[in-house]
């Protein structure tokens, strides 16, 4: 309660990152697994927001075994922490990125028989054998070979000279509302894994668990990895989750701070086209922060906000650079006090996931809608 009257940088609309809390999340869902699964950890898009210098380098000391990116740009930020580390590209590599592949020891997912081609010449020109994770397409319908044909792309790879196959994987389509259909998916996977001839299991990557999968990962099978995103930043896949037994908590609240206080008269409209009209003589606060932080425009007339504690409406349309709140209740209200968009203020908590609701989105997301002008701030709160 302290910090709300006495914020050491004035800031009108931040993130703070607890770090803290991201390394005892990594440390519990790897706790909650058997003890030979090997951690990926998928720190795409800035680490989900979070900032992917910060929040890689302390997983380094959290258990992380490899990390995921999208792609070479991220990776390439990634790699900047340190040699050594072993890097997976989710995404496809565009032919003018072939060389990072090599400059930046990155291991690639490979889907298609022309891939294997054109890594296997890019390793024999740098006089190298690349990493490559193997893409088995089970009911996804993105990247990966069709389960049926995984065998012929595997025989392909491991005949390439200049390839190493580090890994096999997958991805489910629906793990966190169909048990059947991800089922399905984890026996077409296993079984094309059974048909590909020649794989040394236990030296490889078999990974498909995204978080929701963790929920029915199986306890003894070939996968010996799991490439977890959502979860370690303390967000459940969906609001019933199992996973709230794992007992992370989130590492990302988002924050802005009362512009002014004002009363109005019953009877006028907030804000562009007019959508609220206060039906009673208000008060409302205008807050420092918009669509062009990241509150989302869908939000209007929707979102509360945390203000002292208490939950605040947000009155008609959110704009670039402020939003109006109800405030009526509120008598010791005024400019720069602090408002909790995401997380908790007090006893009040808005979860990432009321949020995204009302936004009518997922909280993957609302990570990634949190803009550049949104200053990143990394600190553990005292007294947790
Ligand atoms: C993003 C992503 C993940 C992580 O998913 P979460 O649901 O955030 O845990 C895993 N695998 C692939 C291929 C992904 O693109």
């Amino acid at each position: 309660m302290k910090q709300r009257n006495h914020l050491p940088e004035p800031h009108r609309c931040w993130a703070q990152i607890d770090l803290a809390a991201l390394e005892r999340n990594l440390r519990l869902i790897r706790g909650s697994l058997p003890a030979h699964i090997r951690y990926v950890a998928v720190v795409k898009a800035d680490a989900y927001g979070h900032g992917l210098h910060h929040a890689a380098a302390r997983m380094m000391h959290s258990g992380a075994d490899l990390f995921a990116v999208a792609n070479v740009s991220e990776a390439a930020q990634l790699r900047e922490l340190g040699p050594g580390w072993p890097i997976l590209l989710l995404s496809p590599v565009l032919p003018e990125e072939d060389r990072f592949l090599v400059e930046l020891d990155l291991a690639a997912t490979v889907s298609t028989p022309e891939e294997v081609t054109r890594f296997e010449a890019i390793g024999r020109a740098a006089g190298k054998k690349l990493k490559v994770h193997l893409k088995i397409d089970t009911g996804m319908g993105r990247l990966g070979v069709w389960h049926t044909d995984a065998p012929a792309l595997c025989a392909q790879i491991l005949a390439a000279d200049h390839l190493e196959l580090a890994g096999v994987f997958t991805h489910f389509a629906s793990p966190d509302d169909d048990a059947a259909f991800t089922a399905e998916q984890r026996r077409r996977f296993l079984d094309a894994l059974g048909r590909c001839k020649g794989l040394a299991l236990d030296s490889l990557f078999i990974h498909a668990d995204n978080s929701a999968g963790l929920e029915t990962m199986p306890g003894k099978s070939p996968f010996n990895a799991v490439r977890v995103g959502l979860l370690q930043f303390g967000i459940l896949p969906h609001p019933n989750s199992m996973l709230a037994q794992v007992r992370t908590e989130p590492v990302f609240s988002f924050h802005t701070r009362v512009g002014i206080v004002k009363a109005l008269p019953a009877g006028t409209t907030i804000s562009y086209g007019r959508t609220h009209t206060l039906t009673r003589d208000s008060k409302v606060a205008v807050l420092c922060a918009g669509y062009g932080d990241g509150i989302p425009r869908a939000v209007s007339n929707k979102a509360q906000v945390l203000i002292h504690g208490q939950r605040c409406r947000v009155l008609g349309r959110v704009t670039m650079d402020q939003t109006i709140v109800d405030v009526t209740g509120l008598p010791d209200i005024k400019c720069g006090d602090e408002v909790v968009l995401v997380g908790r203020q007090g006893e009040a908590e808005i979860s990432i996931t009321e949020f995204s609701r009302w936004a009518d989105t997922i909280p993957w997301e609302t990570l990634c809608s949190v803009t550049k002008r949104v200053p990143r701030l990394y600190r553990t709160p005292l007294g947790i």
